[in-house]
């Protein structure tokens, strides 16, 4: 079975697509941190990440054992994400990656923004993951206070705000839901509730239709 699980920063997509992934024995990719890679190694040589040339030198090198560093998880990484995932050829460099980690039999877990949509068009189940701007950057500010980062929860926001724009109008891939994906708003859900709700898309999505008695 494949899960595809996409959204916008913070929506609380990579919390549910880790426990839907656990919960139904599926190895999960979190797609992001192979732009956060490929920016944080731009930056740590002091290259432009504006420059397609060079990100996709970087991008054609991303290897597995690159995704642990948990310094990907910080706002440069995530902010230069943005930024690198709008050239074309980086997206591509990283598609195969991506659909080989979805191509074994157990099948996968993949969260990004567009993984329904260009990674894996003929998932199983597609949840398009939405909270308001507010509400992610509340969590955001959150999750950067308790790994011990300054947090300005309007600077968060307004971080949200910008990335939202560049993911939402860039040319390629963007993000956007697939015409098949169920929409789960978590703007009022804590982690608990969005995670039964998309348990309860998961089985909706996966059910056998039932024989018909005596038909
Ligand atoms: O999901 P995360 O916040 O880690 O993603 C960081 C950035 O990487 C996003 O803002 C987006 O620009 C880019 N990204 C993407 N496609 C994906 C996953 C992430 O363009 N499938």
């Amino acid at each position: 079975m494949i899960v595809a699980i996409d959204g916008p920063a913070a929506s609380g997509k990579g919390t549910l697509a880790r426990r839907i992934a656990r919960h139904y024995g599926l190895p999960h990719l979190d797609s992001g941190l192979l732009y956060r890679a490929v920016a944080q190694r731009l930056l740590i040589r002091g290259e432009d990440l504006g420059d397609a040339a060079a990100a996709l030198a970087v991008a054609r090198g991303i290897e597995p054992k690159h995704l642990d560093d948990p310094a990907l998880r910080g706002r440069h990484a995530g902010e230069g994400a943005s930024i690198v995932s709008v050239h074309p050829e980086v997206r591509a460099a990283l598609l195969d990656f991506q659909r080989a980690f979805a191509a074994t039999p157990r099948g996968a877990v993949i969260d990004g923004r567009d993984i329904g949509t260009v990674i894996c068009p003929d998932a199983d189940v597609k949840i398009f993951v939405t909270a308001s701007a507010q509400e992610r950057a509340r969590r955001r500010a959150l999750e950067l206070g308790a790994r011990g980062e300054p947090v300005d929860e309007a600077a968060v926001l307004a971080d949200i705000e910008a990335r939202d724009a560049r993911d939402r109008n860039r040319a390629a891939a963007p993000l956007k839901a697939a015409d098949d994906a169920v929409l789960l708003d978590t703007t009022d859900l804590d982690a608990e509730a969005a995670f039964a709700e998309a348990v309860a898309i998961v089985e909706a999505r996966t059910r056998r239709p039932q024989r018909a008695i005596g038909g």
